[in-house]
């Protein structure tokens, strides 16, 4: 199957769609529609301001979604590595500021990128994606599950700390996923989430071409404030929270500015700097459009 190139989408809407009636956030019928994207209706809660898609795509759907869309580019090329280290890193030294070592469980651990960083911690991991699973699987063997994290059978309070990084996201029913996590994890474990900031001054400048705004892989969109009632509701007490500067290639940056249209003086500049020099100059990048957040269990 042919890679699909950073920050671009299939076409894919399943027949007879459900649509979300409330704020799967705090349950308000108080909701508006705010844009349409790749056919998607992308709502807004009057109520406590969450961003998500009103179309509730089912686990089968999101799973063919993602079969059609193959192993993304961005995790599976070797030079861009280096890139996402710089920071994993940062995150490894935040955790073992709160939890020297211990058990850890990385949700959507791709081929196993930040438990490579976890060294001296005992690593575990779930990924939907077979390719990337499989990656994974010959570095930390058994202890990478190849399924959602509903069917993971992982003992109750195993966990010191789990992490979902881009994936969060994702997921079609967020709170029932932070359920999961919370009996998963040790009284007082740790929760790291990192997910895209919807309150971003990029991401209102931007609007509806916010490089994130990208239904159905993003169903839900996270800020601060949002993050922060998930978690309270799910009986995590937040610590902190963080905007970690990423390193990013040029040519990602200028894919990005196309918003994934094959035409425009963007994309023209990532095709002509996709197998340059100059493409591959790194940049640190921080417009606070990536937020993570650190919780403990109560
Ligand atoms: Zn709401």
């Amino acid at each position: 199957m042919a890679k699909t190139p950073v920050g671009s989408q299939i076409q894919y809407m399943p027949e007879n769609v459900a649509l979300h009636q409330r704020c799967y956030l705090c349950g308000s019928a108080d909701i508006f529609d705010k844009f349409k994207v790749n056919g998607y209706t992308i709502s807004g809660c009057k109520s406590c301001s969450f961003v998500f898609v009103k179309e509730h795509l089912t686990t089968s759907e999101l799973v063919e979604f993602y079969r059609q869309m193959g192993a993304p580019e961005v995790y599976t090329e070797n030079e861009n590595l280096k890139n996402l280290l710089y920071y994993y890193e940062r995150l490894r030294d935040m955790i073992q500021e709160k939890q020297p070592k211990g058990r850890i469980l990385d949700v959507g651990c791709s081929e196993g990128n930040f438990l490579d960083v976890m060294q001296g911690w005992e690593c575990y991991g779930v990924e939907l994606e077979a390719v990337v699973a499989a990656k994974a699987r010959k570095k930390y063997g058994d202890n990478i599950k190849e399924c959602a994290l509903e069917e993971t059978n992982f003992p109750s309070s195993f966990f010191d700390v789990i992490s979902l990084q881009d994936v969060f996201d994702h997921m079609p029913d967020p709170l029932n996923s932070l359920k999961i996590c919370y009996d998963l994890l040790k009284p007082g474990g740790l929760i790291v989430i990192k997910v895209h900031n919807i309150s971003c001054l990029y991401a209102k400048i931007t609007g509806s071409k916010f490089y994130a705004i990208l239904p159905p892989t993003h169903l839900s969109y996270f800020d601060r404030n949002t993050l922060g009632l998930a978690l309270e509701k799910s009986n995590f007490a937040v610590l902190s929270h963080h905007f970690i500067a990423h390193i990013m290639f040029i040519k990602t940056i200028f894919h990005r500015l196309s918003d994934g249209k094959s035409q425009g003086l963007f994309y023209h500049l990532y095709r002509l700097t996709e197998n340059s020099f100059l493409g591959r100059i790194r940049i640190r990048k921080n417009l606070n459009d990536i937020i993570t957040v650190l919780a403990v269990k109560k």
